[in-house]
């Protein structure tokens, strides 16, 4: 019988100490990543650290548009700030220097893939 409460007791202990474990910290035993995590969004130029220059006109006529020469807006491009404010600087200075169109794109470029969708602007345009 005392063996019998004895091994009841212990038991209860167990129960216990498992109860006040749980109830301390709120999260699970296991590593587990954050399923709440906002997701990173990288843009293209910084995904594949590609720096704009100047000389490179094929890839700054990609942010051009085919019609009027002018530089696609950063709701359409996805640019960061700085990765389009840094191809605007080089396209304006390729133009200067004569290699870039102003009014139109090179029509050796216009079979390029298309990095974003000109249609479908990450946010909805002001006009
Ligand atoms: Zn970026």
């Amino acid at each position: 019988m005392y063996s019998l409460i004895r091994k009841f007791n212990l038991k209860a202990v167990v129960n216990t100490s498992r109860i006040i474990r749980s109830s301390s910290t709120d999260v699970p035993d296991f590593d587990m990543e954050n399923p709440y995590e906002r997701e990173k969004r990288e843009c293209i130029l910084c995904k594949y650290k590609i720096q704009a220059d100047y000389k490179n006109v094929r890839l700054l006529s990609q942010f051009q548009s085919p019609y009027t020469g002018r530089i696609y807006g950063k709701h359409i491009t996805g640019l960061c700030s700085k990765q389009q404010e840094l191809v605007e600087k080089e396209i304006v200075k390729a133009q200067s220097a004569g290699l870039m169109g102003t009014y139109s794109k090179e029509p050796i470029f216009l079979q390029d893939p298309e990095l974003f969708d000109v249609e479908k602007p990450l946010r909805p345009h002001r006009f």
